[in-house]
């Protein structure tokens, strides 16, 4: 990544952090769940409402670094109006690309989401970087249980 790149990366992420995205309660969301990073304390509720098998709506609240706020934020942006199936599959995508893993080849693209490329040099911040994506696929199947990221795995 060239130094301009990664510039405008950081741009993105601090602006996310900054001001978040729909960062709202849903009222009468089809979905709810909690999410909780215990390694920084980021905190995240994730709202979705969907219609039929599409997330028409989704939104999050709460309380952590910037990268898990921008986090939430850009997830936000990047599943709305997706299907269920769909989001799933960006958050693979997303997954293994703060993990360094290869993508599977028939990943969907990631657009803006390649920001968070930098973190998988970062271990720690990994977690922070995913809380959201496990908080909204928990939601997304209907578990009840809050998530954590130290039992769900990474
Ligand atoms: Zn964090």
């Amino acid at each position: 990544m060239t130094d301009d790149l990664r510039e405008l990366y950081q741009e993105v992420i601090l602006d996310h952090g900054k001001r978040p995205r729909n960062l709202r309660e849903i009222p009468g969301a089809t979905r709810t769940a909690e999410g909780y990073n215990p390694l920084c304390g980021d905190r995240a509720t994730v709202y979705v409402t969907l219609d039929g098998d599409v997330v028409k709506d989704v939104s999050f609240v709460g309380k952590g670094c910037s990268i898990s706020t921008a986090s939430a934020s850009m997830m936000t942006e990047a599943v709305k109006g997706r299907t269920r199936a769909e989001a799933e599959a960006l958050f693979e995508r997303f997954h293994a690309l703060v993990t360094g893993e290869p993508a599977a080849p028939d990943a969907p693209e990631l657009g803006k989401l390649a920001v968070f490329s930098g973190v998988s040099e970062f271990p720690v911040r990994v977690k922070c970087a995913s809380l959201a994506w496990h908080t909204l696929k928990a939601a997304l199947k209907g578990e009840d249980a809050p998530v954590t990221t130290e039992t769900g795995g990474e």
